[in-house]
């Protein structure tokens, strides 16, 4: 079975994936619950990623629960605080913190030192991107199945995402961030379309 299938998107940023023995969820939001986190990977302290409401829902006693420190001061749990260029090893899961941020724009400043993440599952890299635009790290990150948001207005949009997508030489990609507070299914249809023949896009049903 190839990893892509058991990545679940839950809506917005929060997917759930099971891989390597592991249960990781990244930005839990709404989420309905399911099986207890191993890892939980928040991206930055907006409420639409930094829920603690939605933590509480897939918590066990020994969940690491991995956060930028404004975030880990709203969590009541413990957590385990990373910064753009941070790097952790946690049950295994080589786990890197890289930067997040809009260059122009006010909503995500880089000097909060907000993330996405990049981590090794069943020896891929999959990288969730946070609330970023498009930004010149990103021809660096070393990348297998990216996360992107495609909305628009707070983060990239469908073009920028596609761009992102092809800077990092991505062998899949799959978009986020539309569906719910920003962004519409247009814009998943739009970053697919950008990336024909070139990035293999798979849009998830939201679970
Ligand atoms: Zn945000
Ligand atoms: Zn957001």
């Amino acid at each position: 079975m190839s990893l892509i299938e058991n990545i679940h998107w839950l809506g917005h940023d929060a997917f759930r994936i099971e891989a390597g023995g592991k249960v990781i969820y990244t930005d839990p939001f709404k989420i309905q619950g399911g099986p207890k986190a191993d890892i939980i990977l928040i991206s930055h302290a907006h409420d639409d990623h930094c829920s603690p409401e939605d933590v509480g829902k897939i918590i066990k006693s020994d969940t690491v629960i991995i956060a930028p420190s404004d975030c880990a001061e709203k969590i009541k749990w413990d957590v385990k605080t990373m910064k753009p260029g941070d790097k952790l090893t946690v049950k295994g899961v080589d786990i890197e913190a890289v930067p997040a941020y809009n260059p122009e724009k006010k909503f995500h400043l880089r000097s909060n030192n907000w993330v996405g993440y990049i981590f090794t599952v069943e020896g891929k890299r999959i990288y969730h991107a946070g609330d970023t635009d498009l930004i010149p790290e990103m021809k660096g990150f070393n990348v297998d199945i990216a996360l992107l948001p495609v909305g628009g207005t707070y983060t990239m949009n469908a073009q920028e995402a596609a761009q992102a997508a092809l800077d990092m030489k991505a062998e899949a990609a799959i978009p986020m961030h539309y569906g719910s507070i920003v962004g519409t299914e247009a814009d998943a249809e739009s970053f697919k379309r950008e990336l024909e023949g070139k990035v293999k896009v798979v849009l998830l049903p939201k679970e």
